[in-house]
């Protein structure tokens, strides 16, 4: 079967209706026993200290990786990752790259997805039609993520896996339809008011590279009502939409005012208490918590880490202080 890697989230319907199947360089490498060993493996391999730890934890998965093809996004994510796509290709990795328009138009976008289908040899209504079969298991995302923020009782990692999962559908549509119906047995359809009593909040910025935030968070008293990367990365708000308008409407690789205005609309929607914006080291989006702190009221706690590890203890700290002043 044809495997295909990514780098970030991409219209997977398009690999999907090709017969093949994608696999998310990033959910591999995060979920690896040894995921601080990659990093070094990177390192090694002449990565720059200085880089962001996801791109180095990228570089080392994906030369391990058995996939015939990356699809790398090249405008719209960021400049290291596209450098990367440079480095991979020079390994003799094939690479096919993908670019977000940064404007939302609706004919720029239906044109970067003919551009995919082209590559990969399949037409709009294939795609439209694994579209329809992806809905099924962003419906199953939507009841998780309503159930987090409506009645609080999803634990803050349980909603998070769920929606990220999206990406690439583990690369097994039917497999990820089964754990996505087990998860909404086991919680969202449950008589269970274990979160009620805690301080609802966002978790915003880039995926984490602290191992065991939601624990943190959930032992500090607090709840995630709306993990926005992972939100974004589900299309799970365009069930029934076409192709092309499910992701001209994908904020994350958007411009900082689009990402702005829908993570406030978010926030004020599921009555979030307060905002965690994770930054990662050496990453560009950093400098976008100036412009967060400048359009919520919110409350906003800002933590950074550099490479996949648990919480140090100045986070801990951190994460504890903010979450007794919010309860
Ligand atoms: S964390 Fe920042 S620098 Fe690193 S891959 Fe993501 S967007 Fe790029």
């Amino acid at each position: 079967m044809l495997t295909v890697a990514i780098t970030t989230t991409i219209p997977a319907e398009v690999i999907f209706a090709a017969g093949g199947k994608t696999v998310d360089l990033n959910n591999v490498f995060i979920a690896d026993a040894d995921a601080a060993g990659l990093v070094e493996t990177a390192e090694r391999a002449g990565l720059p200290a200085n880089t962001c730890a996801w791109v180095k934890g990228l570089y080392a998965t994906a030369r391990r990786s058995a996939a015939q093809a990356v699809v790398g996004v090249v405008e719209g994510d960021c400049s290291p990752n596209a450098a990367l796509l440079d480095i991979l290709a020079a390994a003799g990795m094939k690479i096919i790259p993908f670019a977000y328009p940064r404007a939302d138009d609706y004919a720029a976008f239906d044109r970067a997805i003919g551009e995919l289908e082209t590559a990969f040899g399949v037409t709009r209504a294939q795609t439209e039609a694994m579209k329809k079969r992806f809905d099924d298991a962003r419906r199953l995302v939507k009841i998780i993520d309503d159930a987090a923020w409506q009645k609080m009782n999803i634990p803050s990692g349980v909603s998070f896996a769920s929606q990220l999962l999206t990406t690439d559908m583990l690369g097994d549509l039917d497999r990820a339809l089964t754990e996505l119906t087990a998860t909404v047995k086991k919680y969202a359809a449950a008589d269970n008011s274990a979160g009620a009593d805690k301080a609802p909040l966002a978790v915003v910025g880039v995926p984490t590279m602290i191992g065991d935030l939601w624990d943190v968070i959930e032992n500090a008293g607090g709840r995630v009502v709306y993990h926005e990367v992972p939100h974004q990365f589900s299309r799970a708000d365009f069930i029934g939409a076409d192709v092309v308008e499910t992701y001209r409407h994908f904020t994350y690789p958007a411009n900082a005012r689009r990402r702005l205005a829908e993570i406030v609309a978010q926030c004020e929607k599921r009555r979030a208490r307060g905002i965690v914006h994770y930054v990662q080291s050496f990453c560009h989006r950093q400098l976008h918590d100036l412009l967060l702190r400048r359009a919520t009221d919110l409350p906003v706690l800002t933590i950074e880490a550099d490479r996949p590890a648990p919480a140090d203890g100045r986070n801990l700290t951190r994460i504890e202080a903010f979450l007794e002043q919010l309860r």
